[in-house]
């Protein structure tokens, strides 16, 4: 989370005048700790109050994260919010939920069905993502040290657009990470490239369902066939992860064709964000692995459970156990018809929007036809402003586009993005456009000249 500075002012909170009463002998100091309590009502009205300058989160169309459940969700919610996912022995129940997704996941991904697919919940992807990548540098110095050689310098192989996660994976657990470029033709990793991004000291390659920079899928497939040709060719035999986070719940629904998951015998792992096209609440992540032998032993832990034992992979202890159940409840809920009709909702939208956009202009689509139901455009050229503008002039009618540059190598151009999910459907689609172009229309207006080159901060 952020870390934030210690803000040593004795600033205090005012309150309205129907508190005025609870409040004068319950001071409300903003940056202390109060030495006294104060009455729920009180605090409460405090905390909401504050809390009135956060955004709409359905009108936030930055986030692949879900923000809308159906109330028979958010009331199981409420009901396990008191219930620790680590504690297997006394809520055996939630823990045989979670079995169960990790099951249907498997399944959904074409675990062999002979096989001895594992997995597990975690806080989201990004959790997911340190396992997983835990689980491939454990493996490949097993089998450097198998062969007598040296185990040092690891590296992972991924394309430069890969999210945060990777490289925080690498630079926390000490692996290099050896980032593919991309660029105008392909704004994502390519399946030579990254043969050729290998050696002996490389962990694996991480392929991406749904760049975050533009939605679209890489090609998982052809990755694995290079890298097949790799180890055929006498080369090092690297194992593939696949960072589903958004795709792994969009592909299997929309896409049901594409063989990106386990049918491919190189995937060694999948991670996904139950909290994005899984459609949860924040925080769930899943990583699922092929079998037994993709997750070495040695990362497993055991906790007790009715009396036994039951292995944990985690880097978390305690965790709310309402997302698993939720997870649990959405799968039971909408079943493969039900995930289908939404991300294909989801999808059409999608594809009205970006025609809306190029069609009404002045903008053009960036990124792959195949992809997550995300819309990333460029700002046509010769026009007197830019996307960043354009963000901030939406941001005055409460829609929240975010605006930043492509990886390195192409990130002379800057793109805005629209993630279309459930609960924003086409009514809203219609009113987005309209203040797009308005919006659009009163930029032109008001300069003629070059916009403002502003960089964004805006991180993936
Ligand atoms: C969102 C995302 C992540 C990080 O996932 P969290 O669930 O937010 O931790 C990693 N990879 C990709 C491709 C993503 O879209």
């Amino acid at each position: 989370m952020a870390l934030h500075r210690h803000a040593a002012d004795g600033e205090s909170l005012r309150t309205r005048p129907q508190f005025a009463d609870l409040a004068e002998t319950h001071p409300l100091p903003k940056n202390r700790l109060p030495r006294r309590g104060m009455p729920a009502p009180l605090a409460y009205q405090v905390v909401h109050d504050e809390l009135l300058l956060d955004g709409s989160s359905r009108l936030n169309l930055a986030t692949f994260v879900t923000t809308w459940m159906e109330r028979e969700a958010r009331e199981l919610m409420a009901e396990c919010a008191d219930k620790n996912m680590i504690d297997k022995d006394e809520y055996p129940q939630t823990a045989e939920l979670e079995r169960r997704c990790v099951g249907m996941l498997a399944e959904l991904w074409h675990a062999p069905s002979h096989g001895q697919a594992t997995g597990c919940s975690t806080t989201g992807s990004s959790e997911a993502a340190m396992l997983a990548g835990l689980a491939l540098k454990w493996r490949w110095r097993d089998r450097r040290r198998a062969a007598g050689a040296t185990d040092d310098r690891p590296n992972l192989v991924m394309g430069a657009n890969v999210q945060v996660c990777w490289e925080k994976f690498c630079r926390y657990f000490d692996v290099e990470p050896r980032l593919v470029p991309v660029g105008p033709d392909a704004t994502h990793l390519t399946p030579d490239a990254a043969a050729a991004h290998c050696d002996e000291r490389t962990i694996g390659v991480v392929a991406v369902l749904g760049s975050t920079y533009d939605g679209s899928y890489e090609p998982v497939a052809a990755v694995a066939a290079a890298l097949d040709r790799l180890a055929a060719g006498g080369g090092p035999d690297v194992p593939l992860h696949v960072d589903a986070a958004s795709g792994g719940f969009v592909a299997p629904f929309l896409d049901p064709d594409l063989a990106w998951d386990f049918r491919l015998d190189r995937v060694a792992s999948i991670n996904a964000s139950g909290h994005k096209y899984g459609l949860v609440y924040p925080g769930v992540g899943w990583a699922v692995w092929r079998d037994a032998d993709a997750l070495p032993e040695g990362l497993v832990f055991d906790v007790d459970y009715l009396g036994g034992h039951m292995p944990t992979f985690a880097l978390n202890f305690s965790r709310p156990g309402a997302q698993v159940v939720a997870q649990y409840y959405t799968f039971l809920r909408l079943g493969h018809e039900g995930y289908r009709a939404v991300q294909q909702a989801a999808r059409d939208t999608a594809a009205w929007l970006a025609d809306d956009l190029v069609r009404r202009g002045p903008f053009r689509r960036v990124g792959a036809e195949l992809g997550i139901p995300a819309v990333t455009v460029a700002v046509a050229d010769g026009e007197p402003f830019d996307v960043y503008e354009l963000s901030e002039a939406l941001r005055g009618r409460n829609w929240l586009l975010p605006a930043y540059p492509m990886p390195p190598a192409i990130d002379d151009l800057s793109v805005l993005r629209v993630v279309v999910r459930n609960g924003f459907g086409r009514d809203l689609a219609g009113m987005l456009a309209q203040a797009v172009h308005d919006e659009v229309a009163e930029l032109r207006r008001r300069h003629g000249g070059q916009g403002s080159r502003r960089r964004s901060g805006f991180h993936h």
